[in-house]
This record gives C-alpha cells, sequence and structure tokens, in this order.
C-alpha cells in the first residue's frame, strides 16, 4: 500500500463526450470515419470518451505524413537526434505524473503501477539516448590490398507499432525510442481502449523538438491494423497482445513482405521447491499474481508446489490476499487518501470471461479457496472489479489452466518433483516468463538450463529485463526472431549495409581480368 500525498483528476472523467483523435502531421486529428469505439473508466465502469476508428482515408493520411516526416527526420545529424532524444527524456521525466493518471484513468491500474510502467518504459529512452553507440557499423581495413570493407547502419523507413491495453505507455516505448532514435518514422496504433496515452506521448515529442510526421498515432481497430499490414511504405511491424492475433500479425506481415516481431500472450508459472523461503514466495506470488489485477503478460498465474509445501504456502497466500485493498487505483479518490493495492479489470466483457475461467475450473475439480467472482467495490458498484482468486488442486487438462486467463486468478497446482514441474512447464503452449523459488543453486543452475522459457526469475518473480537486454518469450510468446528493445531493438530497426571500397590508385591497378575477385 502507498500513501499518496497529492490529489489528481483524470483527465477524461471532464470529458464525457469527447472523440479521442488521432495525431497526425504533429497536431491533433479529428477523424471523420463515423466509427468510434467506448473508452472506460473501469474503476466506475462509466464512459468517458470515445476513441477515433480510422477508416481508410485516415491510414493513408497517417502513413503518408510518416514517409514526410522520415524524409526530414532520417537527413538529421546523429547530433540533433540524440537532442531530441535527451530533450524527450528529460519532459517525460518532469511530467510523468500526468501520464499515470490519464493510465489510471483509462487503464484501472492505481497510479504507483502506472508510475512503474513509465519508468520502465523511460529506461527504453534513456538507452535510447546512447543510440550513436548502437548504431555504429564496423571498418575492416586492406582486406585485399587497397580494399576496405565496412558496414553501416541505416533506418528502415516508415515502422509500424501495435500495442495492447495493459502497458498503454511502457510496451509503445519498448519500441519508438529505439526506433525514432535510429531515424525511422512511427505509426503507433494504439489499443482502443486506452488510447490516450499515446496522444499524450506525441505532444511531448512534440515539445522535444520532433519534426512533424515522425510520430504519429492511429487510432482504430482491425481495419487501422490491417492498413498497416497491407500498406508498401510501412517496412516493419512491432506487435505485442494476444496470442492468436500476433500469429495473425505474424503471417500477414511476412506475407506483405515486412520485417516483423510479434510478441504474444503468455502462462507464466513459478516454481517453488521444498527448500525455499515460503514468507518470500507467498509475498512474490501475491506481488507478480494480483499486481495491475493480473493484466501483465510477466504476471504470474501458476504456482507450481513441489510437495510437501503446498498447505503451508496457501495458507500464506491467503493471509496475505486478506489485507489487500481493491479500489479505485485513481490516487485521492479513496476516502483515506490511500492507494489501493488493486484496481480494476479493464472492461465488463473482460470481467465475465475471467469468472469463467474460475467457473470452468471449479467445473474441472479445482478447488476455490479464495473467490473473487462476484465482488464488489463500496461506491464503485458499476466499476469492472474482480476480486483475487486462489485455485488449489487444479487440473493440468483444465482450460483454466492450459489457456491465459488475464485476471488476478492464482492457480496452485500441486507437483512430487522437480521434474514433474518441469515437464508441465516445457509442455505448455507458452514461453514468456517463469520463476524458481529454492536455496539450492544447483537447482536453479539446472533449471535456467533446462527450461523452454525465454525470461528467467531465479528468485525473482517477475523477470522482466532491464532496457540494456532484450525482451521476449519463446514458443507462442513470441513469433519472428526479434525481441523488443536492448541490442535486438537496434538490430530491429535498422538495416545494414556492407561497403566494399577502393580508391583508384594507378599504381595498384591490376588492368582487366575477368575472373571472380579473389584475395
Ligand atoms: P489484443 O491481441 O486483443 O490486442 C492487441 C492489439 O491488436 C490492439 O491494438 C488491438 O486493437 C489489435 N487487435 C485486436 N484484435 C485484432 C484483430 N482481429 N486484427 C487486428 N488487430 C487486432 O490484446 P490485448 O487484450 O490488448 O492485450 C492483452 C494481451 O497482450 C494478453 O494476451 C497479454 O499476454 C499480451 N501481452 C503480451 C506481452 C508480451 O510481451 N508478450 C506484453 C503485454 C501484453
Amino acid at each position: 500500500m502507498t500513501t499518496v500525498e497529492t490529489t489528481v483528476v483524470p483527465p477524461a472523467e471532464a470529458t464525457a463526450v469527447r472523440v479521442i483523435p488521432h495525431w497526425i502531421d504533429g497536431a491533433e486529428y479529428p477523424s471523420a470515419s463515423g466509427r468510434t469505439a467506448p473508452v472506460f473508466n473501469p474503476a466506475t465502469g462509466q464512459v468517458t470518451a470515445h476513441v477515433a476508428l480510422a477508416d481508410q482515408v485516415e491510414i493513408g493520411a497517417a502513413i503518408a505524413s510518416a514517409r514526410a516526416g522520415f524524409q526530414i527526420w532520417s537527413g538529421f545529424s546523429i547530433a540533433k537526434r540524440q537532442a531530441v532524444v535527451f530533450a524527450f527524456r528529460e519532459l517525460l521525466n518532469a511530467r510523468k505524473r500526468e501520464l499515470a493518471a490519464i493510465i489510471t484513468s483509462e487503464h484501472g491500474k492505481v497510479l504507483s503501477d502506472a508510475m512503474g510502467e513509465i519508468l520502465r518504459g523511460q529506461e527504453v529512452v534513456e538507452l535510447a539516448c546512447g543510440f550513436p553507440h548502437l548504431i555504429k557499423g564496423a571498418y575492416s581495413e586492406n582486406v585485399s590490398t587497397g580494399i576496405d570493407v565496412y558496414s553501416t547502419k541505416q533506418p528502415l523507413g516508415v515502422v509500424g507499432i501495435i500495442s495492447p491495453f495493459n502497458f498503454p505507455a511502457m510496451v509503445p516505448m519498448w519500441f519508438f525510442p529505439i526506433a525514432i532514435a535510429a531515424g525511422n518514422a512511427v505509426v503507433l496504433k494504439p489499443s482502443e481502449k486506452d488510447p490516450s496515452a499515446a496522444l499524450w506521448l506525441a505532444a511531448l515529442w512534440k515539445e522535444a523538438g520532433l519534426p512533424d510526421g515522425v510520430f504519429t498515432v492511429l487510432q482504430g481497430d482491425k481495419a487501422a491494423v490491417d492498413g498497416l499490414l497491407e500498406s508498401p511504405d510501412v517496412e516493419s511491424i512491432s506487435f505485442v497482445g494476444s496470442t492468436p492475433i500476433a500469429q495473425y500479425i505474424y503471417e500477414t506481415a511476412s506475407r506483405h513482405g515486412k520485417r516483423v516481431q510479434a510478441l504474444g500472450g503468455a502462462k507464466n508459472h513459478m516454481l517453488v521447491l521444498p527448500d525455499a523461503d515460503l514468507d518470500l514466495v507467498a509475498d512474490s506470488a501475491v506481488n507478480a499474481g494480483y499486481g495491475a489485477a493480473g493484466e501483465r503478460c510477466m504476471a504470474i498465474s501458476v504456482v507450481l508446489a513441489v510437495e510437501p509445501v503446498a498447505d503451508d504456502l496457501i495458507a500464506k497466500i491467503q493471509d496475505r490476499i486478506a489485507k489487500l485493498r481493491i479500489g479505485n487505483g485513481a490516487a485521492g479518490l479513496e476516502p483515506d487518501g490511500i492507494e489501493p493495492d488493486m484496481g480494476p479489470l479493464i472492461t465488463g466483457i473482460h470481467r465475465s470471461k475471467v469468472s469463467e475461467y474460475v467457473d470452468i475450473a471449479e467445473a474441472d475439480g479445482a478447488q476455490v479457496v479464495v473467490d473473487g467472482r462476484g465482488f464488489q467495490v463500496d461506491g464503485h458498484e458499476d466499476g469492472f472489479f474482480f476480486g483475487p482468486t486462489l485455485l488449489d488442486k487444479v487440473p493440468t487438462t483444465s482450460r483454466a489452466y492450459t489457456e491465459e486467463i488475464f485476471g488476478p486468478v492464482l492457480s496452485v497446482v500441486r507437483v512430487a518433483s522437480y521434474d514433474e514441474a518441469l515437464e508441465l512447464i516445457n509442455s505448455g503452449q507458452f514461453g514468456n516468463g517463469t520463476a524458481i523459488f529454492t536455496n539450492d543453486g544447483g537447482a536453479a543452475r539446472r533449471f535456467q538450463n533446462e527450461v523452454h522459457v525465454g525470461m528467467i526469475g531465479i528468485n525473482v518473480p517477475i523477470p522482466v529485463p532491464v532496457a540494456y537486454h532484450s525482451f521476449g518469450g519463446w514458443k507462442k510468446s513470441l513469433f519472428g526472431d526479434a525481441k523488443a528493445y536492448g541490442v535486438h531493438g537496434f538490430d530491429f530497426f535498422t538495416r545494414e549495409k556492407a561497403i566494399t571500397s577502393r580508391w583508384l590508385d594507378p599504381a595498384s591497378h591490376g588492368g582487366i581480368n575477368l575472373g571472380f575477385p579473389q584475395n
């Protein structure tokens, strides 16, 4: 629980009938498509605005503006580009509370968690400030007499980013700071469920001195996504979202000849060995299972308890759940001014889906230890709240085990051994994150080697790599071979040219020779 010192009124509250526009040519761009989608404040259940859903004309305008922006931006010197990225970092750091309030008002996560996502995104901006070092080429002198070979890394052009609802600021920031620093122009298609963070970021880029057209926000749904996937003027796609859509994006963008990275869903297991510190495990399971109401791709959703620890661990988790405060995540709106630990889910539809998974688990034989179905918050009866839920003895054949729930539902599966647990993790369809809790270094080392997952925590429940490593899972959690940010990010957003060069010196010229060039 975090004490909050100031009152922030979510801006969307004041603008009930507003249609959230695109950002094209460095300014808000009202939509004439006639299509919109409602945007909710999930804590109150009220529609606070509508968001524009782009049509073909608007998709065309966004891409054309980005093409023009690219022509200007790619001609900027490295020093000038670096100054703009630095200015963006300074503005973001100074004004991040504004962005956090916007995130909370449309996503529902508590304000301190919204600040956390901004800080993790800001890390990537800070990495991007050092981009000149990361886009340097290489030089080999005198590979053959008088001949040098060197490489340069050039921007791709217009790049598309398609992001999910659960991190409306951080996920776009996994990509755009690097893409922009490297000289590209970005078209961001944010989630239609929480579209305002992207507009705020666009205005900040403008203030930082980015030329118009280099950062575009295209609001919309499938039509906007397909417009980006199919446009010959968009060179690459960076996608984060659910696995079925990630696979669709990967296949469609590839078919249109684009470079594509597509990060999908997850089902992250926490393996608890009998020698682990159960208080640390219980704290970590609760933090990683219920933080952001479980709407994190790195949330822990399954605890694999190697017996005999399950009974003790469940009792400890239950104690902690009883103390969690669930409510409106906007600071200052709670009567006592104390921020709750957990906010609502994103929509009423999503809440029903989460609830159905608990029904399925129960029908399949799981024991519902703590039941969050039907949970309500006083004064927020229309909000999309779902209480923290703890399931025990979840059958591994149940869809509640094999599929992603994306809500505050923690499933305990009791296993007899490390090997049984490992087999369960490795046989799943996802491979995003996992964690092992143990005091046995040998077991942890064996786990990091044997588990088929992209990001591993050792006594760390949410192992999101820092900006100078890279983020990405295995199997159906990542389509393509490029992870987000880190060195992968710079490789993805540049293409290399190799130049073989000889400056003619008449003395070294060998005359006519039609043979294949040799050393
Ligand atoms: P989603 O797949 O529904 O939507 C993601 C984006 O795709 C949105 O911009 C949406 O407008 C667009 N989209 C949705 N349906 C589409 C369709 N039929 N055709 C084209 N585009 C479409 O995902 P979501 O519900 O916004 O986000 C939650 C999901 O994202 C979870 O599965 C979560 O695990 C995943 N996620 C993964 C990571 C990761 O790093 N692997 C990170 C965050 C979220």
